[in-house]
């Protein structure tokens, strides 16, 4: 059996550090302090949707934003009664009315969503709490902000929802260069100035995210919406002192000693060059392990950057690792073990030679919680 393991005092350290660099940075105009909402989506990060969510609520965290229907109502049913985002703009009335009835938070980003929680709103006769999104230039969810005055006109027929929020989202603020990200934020607030001109509620306003709000002290505005950073796992290098969340814990399976110039793994790439002990591990790519980000998030001149520092790597020891706790005398201690062919979907061969290990010795895995299957157990420890 296999767990994902989360060192509470590394998640906890991770949540007092980005509390205070978020306060380091000060107050807002109003002098509140900038406000923290925790993204949940994937799965809580991989982390476990319901038990990360409890986890940041006993760590101080009180507004929490998801990105389907189905993540919203499962934290429901497991009664939690923190505020709720949803992130995304639906303008399919079965979901607005069910993010309605378990009182989430919607997003409105366009006129069709509007008039459909509108009518709800009559029907149930109350208010509709909502946060506004203005597409900056990633074109997905969002009122396009060339055109604040069409905004404007279609808001003025906002009767029945309370506006609490307005907000835009980066799409490339982990890049190293930052004018996109500083002419989405232009685009932002001048939307908010018109919509402030007419009389529109915008109330709290928002557009970092992890890469963000670390780089960018005077875009915080009135809150910053947290995923990535809460895990150490950030696009941009961690200069934060953040500490990396989750590892993969599994069990050796078997243990064998394959001959001298015998296959391992699928696709025959690897042969055994002497007589060799292996450990079978049961883990492999459904588990996350050497499962990586796409690189499709990059621009050309990064495209070019790759392939020099693939190149370059194709000079190193790029073999994957994995770690077995092994018996030395009383003593146990994690001994770096090579993975030997290719990664299965639930299978890896390691390199043993040598090392005093046995079956059903602990194994640790370097993984990204993000990509673990969802049936997976999270530990907390
Ligand atoms: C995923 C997401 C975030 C959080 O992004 P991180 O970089 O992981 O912090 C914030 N806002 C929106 C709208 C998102 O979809």
């Amino acid at each position: 059996m296999k767990s994902l393991i989360i060192n509470k005092e590394d998640l906890k350290h991770n949540i007092r550090k980005i509390k205070q660099i978020v306060k380091d940075n000060g107050r807002q105009d109003n002098h509140k302090p900038i406000k923290i909402i925790a993204i949940l989506k994937g799965n809580g990060y991989g982390l476990g949707l319901v038990q990360y969510a409890k986890f940041l609520i006993d760590n101080g965290i009180d507004f929490l934003a998801v990105s389907t229907v189905e993540e919203a109502i499962k934290l429901r049913e497991a009664k939690i009664e923190a505020k709720i985002l949803m992130l995304s703009s639906t303008a399919i009335k079965k979901e607005i009315e069910i993010l309605v009835e378990n009182d989430i938070i919607i997003t409105i980003g366009s006129k069709e969503v509007l008039e459909q929680a509108e009518q709800i709103a009559t029907k149930k006769n109350k208010k509709i709490k909502a946060h506004l999104k203005i597409d900056t230039g990633f074109g997905r969810y969002g009122f396009i902000y060339s055109k604040p005055e069409e905004i404007v006109q279609i808001l003025k027929n906002a009767k029945n929802i309370e506006i609490e929020g307005t907000f835009s989202h980066f799409s490339l603020a982990f890049y190293e260069k930052d004018e996109y990200s500083e002419k989405q934020f232009n685009r932002f607030i001048n939307v908010i100035e018109i919509l402030k001109q007419n009389k529109i509620e915008t109330g709290m306003l928002h557009i970092c995210n992890s890469s963000g709000f670390l780089k960018f002290k005077n875009k915080r505005l009135n809150a910053v919406r947290v995923g990535s950073a809460f895990l150490g796992r950030l696009a941009i290098p961690n200069i934060y002192g953040l500490k990396k969340i989750g590892y993969l814990k599994s069990n050796v399976a078997e243990i064998k000693t394959l001959p001298k110039k015998f296959n391992i793994g699928y696709s025959n790439s690897y042969q055994t060059k002497q007589e060799t002990k292996v450990a079978i591990i049961p883990c492999g790519y459904c588990d996350g392990f050497n499962v990586k980000e796409q690189r499709d998030m990059f621009r050309k001149i990064d495209k070019l950057r790759y392939i020099v520092r693939d190149f370059k790597d194709s000079f190193k020891d790029k073999s994957l690792y994995v770690e077995i706790s092994s018996k030395t005398g009383d003593k146990r201690e994690y001994k770096k073990c090579k993975v030997l062919g290719r990664v299965g979907m639930y299978h890896i061969t390691c390199d043993i030679t040598g090392k005093n290990i046995e079956i059903g010795d602990e194994v640790k895995l370097e993984v990204n919680p993000l990509f673990v299957d969802s049936t997976i157990r999270r530990e907390y420890i």
